[in-house]
């Protein structure tokens, strides 16, 4: 099954490949070695309209739905950008819905509508140097003084996290552990609110990535995201939407991939004939098709319940977890399909191997999603 094909998508396709082409493609490799993208991309994505894919325009998003952002995933992989930069431009997808949710008209002009204009950058922080997997451990807590809350703790591995204007924080509104959690937009250059460290990672290189820190940080009442100790409720239901964009990335990672390693096969001679004209090469090459083909099916199929509204939670994670073991996979024989080149920095293949690897992380981990799993089949 394909995403329904419309006028509309194909639209969104030409617009966004064309933007990557122009936008991004010529900086890439800069951006991967500053660690981080320009704000400026994000005022370029929001002008034509890409930033606000999948959010209300009642809201300043551009409407369109979850599988309207696959549409443009899928094209600025095909395209040749990749999953870090899909994470960090596109770090409100993460930061923002729970607001949009809440339905909270202050919050909405104050942090969404200037996200969704690329006129500020937004982030979501709920892993802690305790723990990310356990999110009902959260230990950052606040405590209501008058019509604010003084908030303590750190975060970790925050994406746009450097960069970030406004945070959107996961905290105990209860004691550390209680699982009672509510969520705050907290800004940055609140006093005692810091980013602590841009962190050095594996992959993802052109999204920054930060440890942040809260020491008596005092937050209106007024920034909490909907009702106290809803905040779990909160996190868990958008979890949906992020899944499938990790396995959104994940197969786009690896169809991108297999692009890639076609055309090296085609064109890479040895011993006298091109790498393709071997069978064992053909067999490999069909094998990473067919398993990007099969990911991309199921998750579709997922995609499409989750924007039909359906309670597929087990789904939701079979479908991550069946596209991150395609890509990883699919990156791993792309790579060394390119012999010596596929290790160096000027292979694309390259970037992906190591950006593929947070996919199975990020999100809600493998592990995680077998016992969503496990826990659908009664075990
Ligand atoms: C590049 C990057 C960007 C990120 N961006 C963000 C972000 O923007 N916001 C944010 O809040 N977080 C972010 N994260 C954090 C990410 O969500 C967590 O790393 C992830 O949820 C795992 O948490 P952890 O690292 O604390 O691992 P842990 O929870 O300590 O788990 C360690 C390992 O044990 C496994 N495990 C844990 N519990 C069990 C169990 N019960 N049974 C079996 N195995 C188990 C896990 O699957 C994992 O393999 C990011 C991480 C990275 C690397």
């Amino acid at each position: 099954m394909t995403i329904v094909d419309t006028p509309e998508r194909r639209q969104l396709r030409e617009l966004t490949r064309s933007f990557v082409t122009r936008e991004v493609l010529p900086h890439l490799s800069d951006w991967e070695r500053a660690g981080e993208l320009p704000r400026s991309l994000h005022e370029s994505a929001a002008k034509v309209g890409l930033l606000g894919i999948g959010f209300p325009e009642s809201v300043g998003g551009s409407g369109g739905d979850l599988l309207d952002s696959m549409v443009v995933t899928e094209e600025i992989i095909r395209s040749g950008g990749s999953s870090g930069l899909i994470a960090a431009l596109f770090t409100h997808g993460i930061a923002l819905p729970h607001i949009v949710a809440a339905q909270d008209e202050a919050l909405i002009e104050r942090y969404v509508r200037p996200a969704l204009a690329g006129t500020m950058i937004g982030a979501l922080a709920i892993t802690e140097p305790d723990g990310g997997s356990d999110v009902a451990g959260i230990r950052t807590c606040a405590v209501r003084d008058g019509d604010h809350y003084v908030v303590n703790g750190a975060k970790t591995y925050i994406t746009s996290g450097v960069r970030a204007d406004f945070v959107t924080t996961a905290v105990c509104t209860d004691f550390p552990g209680s699982g009672s959690l509510s969520l705050l937009v907290i800004d940055k250059g609140t006093p005692g609110f810091t980013v602590g460290r841009r962190l050095e990672k594996l992959g993802w290189h052109c999204s920054d990535t930060a440890e942040l820190s809260f020491a008596d940080v005092r937050v209106p009442v007024s920034n909490r995201v909907g009702p106290e100790d809803t905040g779990f409720l909160a996190i868990m239901q958008q979890f949906a939407a992020e899944r499938i964009s990790l396995a959104t990335q994940a197969y786009a990672t690896a169809q991108r991939c297999v692009d890639l390693a076609v055309r090296w096969s085609r064109d890479r001679q040895t011993f006298g004939r091109p790498l393709v004209a071997r069978q064992v090469v053909r067999h490999r090459l069909a094998e990473m098709h067919s398993r990007t083909e099969a990911a991309r099916a199921y998750v579709h199929e997922v995609a499409e319940r989750v924007a039909a509204g359906q309670p597929v939670v087990t789904e939701v994670a079979i479908a991550k977890n069946v596209a991150v073991s395609a890509c990883d996979f699919v990156v791993d024989a792309a790579l060394q399909l390119h012999g010596g080149f596929g290790y160096m920095r000027d292979a694309e293949v390259e970037r992906h191997y190591r950006d593929a690897r947070l996919l199975g992380i990020g999100g809600g981990a493998t592990e995680i999603m077998n016992e969503i799993i496990a826990k659908g089949m009664g075990l």
